[in-house]
């Protein structure tokens, strides 16, 4: 068997090596045939070393010129391509059959969108690139005959509990509703926590799950299980009133699909995201991920409640954006990642983070978006209005 080229957009960060690691247990299955991140060359250079793609893309074009030096140096036959030009590149390699989308935020989006068109299988963790692209990217897809599988956990737990093929329709295939679960992050079981005091690195501290520092802090806030209901809406085509969200402290339900016989399917697993990806690469097969078995008599316990819109409103201001226009999840996200930047770097509170997004949901202005320009016009005008809310404005 010939292996199938993978090409992973975000391969320095944490899906990044979790992708690496299954596919590095699969080399008659899977070869990885193409590289991509920001800025980190150092870390890249390793990655080329070890999994020798035909091709590599850095977004930082001077990080990429010091990484095509390195490879060069060392005889790595690697060409090095750069900017949003190269990201592209990679995207749409004809090599790549599989693209895995792990570029964290808004940034990730064009060349997502770029896999959709050409038509590739699309591994998608980079939720913000299908909240923000929402209709533009189906329909992208569509065109392109894309295929999308999900390996946000929540989002495969639901995406195996569904009949296959599912044409995103939950009335046609008897779904009554969709619940996504969430741990709750490391604040929901302390209700003494102070959100003015809260420091990155405690926010960034998950009890189950080892990520990169922003979805870490989004599921501090619960802003990461919004934004999932936005990114669930588009992918299962399920109205927000058929999609709930259950607070689950122990992270190994990942998600359930409730038909309308009563009959409730939920996927189990460890918490660790070797599981979804392995899973959506060899669907409808299945490949060995190096995750342990589940002892449930040893986990003993699993609980389930309702979060807590008081304490944690980012959740309900997602249920907002999505029933406004389509606009509004654009500017949602957009705040965000500005909050949680300036959260990180020490010149915003951890409270400051919903605030301004509901600031800025508020006072956006709304309008039409047809295509990706009109997105990305969206995001740059709520990226602004946060940063005056949060008083960082230059
Ligand atoms: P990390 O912060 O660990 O990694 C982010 C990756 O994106 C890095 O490779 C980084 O490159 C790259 N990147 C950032 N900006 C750009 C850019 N402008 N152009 C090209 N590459 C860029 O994030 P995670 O791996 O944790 O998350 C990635 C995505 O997956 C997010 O959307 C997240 O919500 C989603 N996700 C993550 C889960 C997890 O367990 N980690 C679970 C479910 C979903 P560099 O290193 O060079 O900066």
């Amino acid at each position: 068997m010939i292996p199938e080229g993978v090409a992973i957009l975000g391969a320095t960060g944490s899906i990044g090596a979790s992708a690496l690691d299954v596919i590095a247990r699969h080399p008659d299955r899977f070869e990885v045939v193409a590289l991509a991140a920001h800025g980190n060359h150092a870390r890249l250079l390793e990655l080329c070393r070890r999994h020798r793609p035909r091709l590599a893309a850095l977004y930082d074009r001077s990080h990429a010129a010091t990484l095509a030096r390195a490879l060069a140096a060392e005889g790595i036959a690697t060409r090095v391509v750069a900017g949003a030009e190269g990201l592209a590149e990679i995207a749409t390699l004809p090599e790549a059959r599989t693209v895995l989308a792990a570029i964290v935020g808004a940034a990730g989006l064009p060349a997502t969108l770029a896999a959709a068109r050409a038509g590739k299988r699309i591994l998608l963790a980079n939720k913000e690139a299908l909240v923000i692209g929402g209709a533009l990217f189906i329909e992208a897809a569509e065109a392109g005959a894309a295929t999308l599988v999900p390996i946000d956990s929540e989002h495969n737990a639901v995406y195996q509990c569904l009949p296959a093929p599912y044409t995103r329709d939950p009335a046609a295939a008897g779904v009554r509703r969709i619940v996504l679960t969430a741990s709750g992050g490391p604040f929901f079981q302390r209700p003494d926590t102070d959100f003015d005091r809260v420091t990155p690195d405690e926010a960034c501290r998950h009890p189950n799950w080892a990520m990169g520092r922003k979805i870490s802090v989004d599921s501090a806030t619960m802003m990461n299980k919004g934004l999932e209901v936005i990114e669930a809406h588009w992918l299962f085509g399920a109205p927000a009133d058929r999609i709930e969200v259950v607070v689950h402290p122990q992270s190994i339900v990942h998600s359930l699909v409730e038909y309308v016989d009563g009959s409730v399917l939920a996927q189990l697993g460890h918490p660790d995201m070797r599981t979804p990806i392995a899973q959506a690469l060899a669907a409808p097969g299945r490949v060995e991920s190096g995750v342990a078995s589940l002892d449930l008599a040893a986990i003993g316990r699993l609980t389930f409640e309702h979060p807590d819109p008081a304490r944690f409103p980012c959740v309900d201001l997602a249920y907002a954006a999505l029933a406004s226009d389509a606009s509004a999840p654009i500017a949602l996200n957009a705040a965000n990642e500005v909050a949680v930047d300036a959260f990180l770097a020490g010149s915003a509170r951890f409270s400051d983070i919903p605030r301004a997004c509901a600031g800025v949901l508020e006072r956006r202005h709304a309008g039409p978006v047809s295509s990706l320009d009109d997105a990305l016009a969206a995001d740059a005008d709520a990226r602004a209005l946060c940063r005056v809310e949060l008083g960082i404005a230059r």
